[in-house]
This record gives C-alpha cells, structure tokens and sequence, in this order.
C-alpha cells in the first residue's frame, strides 16, 4: 500500500532521513520506535507531504505522491493522522468536529455523515459524548474524539505520530486500546511511539531508527527479543 524508495529528508544542511526504505502492506501495523531526533516524525511527515522530501520517491496505492501533478487534498483524505496534540475545533461539539470536514469537504449528506459520527464515537467507546464540548473532556477522551475524526473520513491508513505522549498516565490506556481494537478491525496503521508494550503486542513490525537510518526492523520478537544491532540493544536497554 505504501512504498517508500530511498526517500531523504534535509533541513538547511541538517540530513534527517538517509535514504530510507519502507513498505507497509495493506492491514500492515507498523510500529516505529527509536530516540528523540532520529527522524520518526520526519518519516510519518513525509508521507502524507506534511513535508517535501529532498529526493526519492513515496507509492501510495500505486501512485508516486511525489510527482508534481498529485492532488494532496486528495491524497490527505486517504491517510488519517493523528498527532500529540489532539487539535480539535475548540468551539465545535465533538459530533459537529467528525461532521465538518465530511460535508464540507466531501460534500456528505449531513444526516449521513451524523450517523456515521455517532457509530465512530460508539466505536472509541464516547457514544455519550456527542453533544460535548472538546473542553469538557479528559485528555484521553480528547485524543479519543482526534482518532474518530480522522476515520470520520474513512481512510485507508492512518499514521500516529506518539498520540499517547501528551496524555496523564492514567489515559493512556484507553487510547491504546482504541488503537488496538482499530488495528484488530484490519486498519493499516503506521504509530510512533514510546509505548513499547502496544508495539509487542499490536505491532506486525517493528522498525528501530536512529541517526536518520533504519537500523533494524523485525518482527516483535525479533526486536525485543533478540535484537542484532548495537544501537537497538543501547536503546532498548535504556526504555524498557
Ligand atoms: P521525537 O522523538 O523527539 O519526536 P523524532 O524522531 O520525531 O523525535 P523528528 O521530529 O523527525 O525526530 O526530527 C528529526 C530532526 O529533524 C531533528 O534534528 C529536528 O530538529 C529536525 N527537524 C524536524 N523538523 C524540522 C523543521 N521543520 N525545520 C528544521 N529542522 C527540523
Ligand atoms: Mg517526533
């Protein structure tokens, strides 16, 4: 679904992503891990044209997005992302802030689109939510309302960018399990994180960067277990 062919990424001359190479397949959950400045974000950034890779090429469902001519409105609407920071409309109620962008948007019968907001807050487990202001929830709550905007557009990956991060302890749970039950459901995912026993567990793979490179990617087992590269011990044996 997504075929990444060694994309580089520079800032002035800060080079963040070394010719990287990364696929991900349809239902694919792929997790990536590694230290703070290795380029993650930069990655997930990239895919969506968040950011313009300096050189390479990115296939999104047999297209290359990184042809001049590509419709990123287009493309953004395929690919949910969902970020630290939750961003919601502040002065929009949740069930108004998964409507919004569908019918303005895509042009989506409004009642449709309402029935749909309902099952996907159903879904993340805030059917009661609806009429709620962004205000009034928890930060788990919140960033539960951010996952159920983006499949409010029914996407066909979604990318997370360490969506746990910014919650209390105590939420991250919920959030997790939303992300699980989404990866359970056969949503192709992509999810930075710092949250090592989602990626065992959810994860199909798991790919370590560090220094702008793919160090090392494996199965679960694979990187936890019995990790090869130096730089993927060093990093393990600091955060588990
Ligand atoms: P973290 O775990 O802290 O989120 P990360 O792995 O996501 O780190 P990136 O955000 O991808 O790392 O950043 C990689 C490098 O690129 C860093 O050195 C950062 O300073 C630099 N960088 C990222 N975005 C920009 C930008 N818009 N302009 C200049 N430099 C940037
Ligand atoms: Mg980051």
């Amino acid at each position: 679904m997504i075929n990444v062919k060694q994309l580089s990424k520079s800032f002035g001359d800060n080079q963040v992503l070394k010719s990287i190479d990364v696929s991900v397949k349809a239902g694919e959950v792929v997790v990536i891990i590694g230290p703070s400045g290795s380029g993650k974000s930069t990655i997930l950034r990239c895919l969506n044209l968040l950011e313009e890779p300096t050189s390479g090429e990115i296939f999104f469902e047999g297209q290359n997005i990184t042809s001049p001519d590509v419709n990123i409105d287009q493309l953004r609407q395929k690919m949910g992302m969902v970020f630290q920071s939750f961003n919601l409309f502040p002065h929009m109620s949740v069930v108004e802030n998964l409507t919004i962008t569908p019918v303005k948007i895509k042009k989506e019968d409004p009642e449709q689109a309402k029935k749909r907001a309902l099952a996907l807050l159903d879904q993340v487990g805030l059917g009661d939510k609806a009429e709620a202001y962004p205000s009034s929830l928890s930060g788990g709550q919140q960033q539960r309302v951010a996952i159920a905007r983006a499949l409010a557009m029914n996407p066909d990956v979604m990318l997370f960018d360490e969506p746990t991060s910014a919650l209390d302890p105590e939420m991250v749970g919920e959030v997790l399990a939303v992300m699980k039950d989404l990866a359970e459901k056969g949503m192709t995912m992509v999810v930075v994180t710092h949250e090592m026993g989602f990626a065992k567990e959810v994860a199909d793979r798991v790919i370590f960067m560090a220094d702008g490179v793919i160090q090392e990617e494996g199965t679960p087992e694979q990187i936890f277990e019995q990790p090869k590269n130096l730089r993927t011990q060093d990093f393990l044996n600091k955060v588990l």
